[in-house]
């Protein structure tokens, strides 16, 4: 038996020069928690050539979503960029990821702390009716340089809020904030620095950060992540894992190479 699944490309869609995003076929085999990421890639030359990936689409979906980066120089993205609806993708059999509710202490509010296309776990823990009997709040932040570069959580959270089943939901408890860095918008700043100034709470008009109520997961550049990690440790959260709940977890959305 293969290590993986050949699933089929359903459709694509072009954001921005540097992301991108599919839906394809998923085996019905497939099982996965929402949050959680899996190797996924394209063969080549008769061998796979993989990467994680986190599912962007929700485990109750029939199909699987992926939001990707284009690297221009990626052996893996230089080459996923160019697929189209019919084509064939390689997704691994075995999912796995710390972004789970269950690696959390039961808490009041989730923070979701994401960068680029560290957002792509949580377009899945969004789309998850668990997390919203887990929470009486969810804020979904969402961290880039460039206003274009929010589209596809701007479009995501618009579904949502249209949705017979979410939109409810979302209405009563999810806050979605979108903040770049690199030009004029509504919101502004990093992530770290719209924490510790309590900028982010003054704009959602709800309590600043605190260890009884809020748990956090986040996903995002290395850089970022460690900033958040250290601000976080200082406050005396604790980060959990499979083997010991916490009050934030942490997964990379990429590794430097
Ligand atoms: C747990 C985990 C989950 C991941 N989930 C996703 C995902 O959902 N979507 C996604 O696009 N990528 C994701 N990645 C990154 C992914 O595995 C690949 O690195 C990416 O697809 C580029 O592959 P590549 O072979 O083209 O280039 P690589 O050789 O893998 O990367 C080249 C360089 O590109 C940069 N880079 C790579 N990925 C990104 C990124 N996502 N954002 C910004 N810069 C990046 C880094 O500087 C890296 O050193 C994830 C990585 C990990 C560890």
């Amino acid at each position: 038996m293969s290590a993986f699944h050949r699933e089929k490309v359903l459709s694509v869609r072009h954001w921005t020069d540097s992301l991108f995003s599919f839906r394809a076929t998923r085996n019905t085999g497939f099982r996965f928690q929402n949050g959680q990421f899996a190797m996924i890639g394209l063969e080549v030359d008769g061998r796979p050539l993989m990467r994680a990936y986190s599912m962007a689409s929700a485990n109750h979906e029939e199909e699987l979503e992926f939001f990707s980066i284009k690297v221009a120089d990626g052996p893996l993205t230089s080459r996923l960029q160019k697929i189209k609806e019919g084509d064939t993708i390689l997704v691994g059999r075995k999912a796995t990821g710390t972004l789970i509710a269950d690696n959390l202490f039961p808490g009041k509010r989730l923070l979701l702390l994401s960068t680029g296309t560290g957002l792509a776990p949580f377009a899945s823990l969004i789309k998850d009716p668990d997390v919203y009997d887990r929470f009486e709040q969810i804020v979904l932040v969402h961290g880039c340089r460039h206003v274009s570069e929010l589209a596809y959580g701007e479009q995501l959270v618009a579904k949502l809020r249209d949705d017979e089943l979410f939109g409810p939901l979302l209405a009563e408890k999810l806050t979605y904030y979108p903040t770049v860095t690199r030009e004029p918008f509504r919101n502004r700043g990093r992530i770290t620095d719209l924490i510790t100034s309590k900028q982010l709470f003054n704009d959602i008009g709800q309590e600043p950060l605190n260890i009884e109520d809020d748990r956090i997961m986040m996903c995002g550049s290395p850089a970022m992540l460690e900033e958040l990690r250290q601000m976080f440790d200082a406050r005396g959260f604790a980060e959990g894992n499979h083997s010991e709940p916490g009050h934030f977890v942490i997964e990379k959305a990429f590794v430097e190479r």
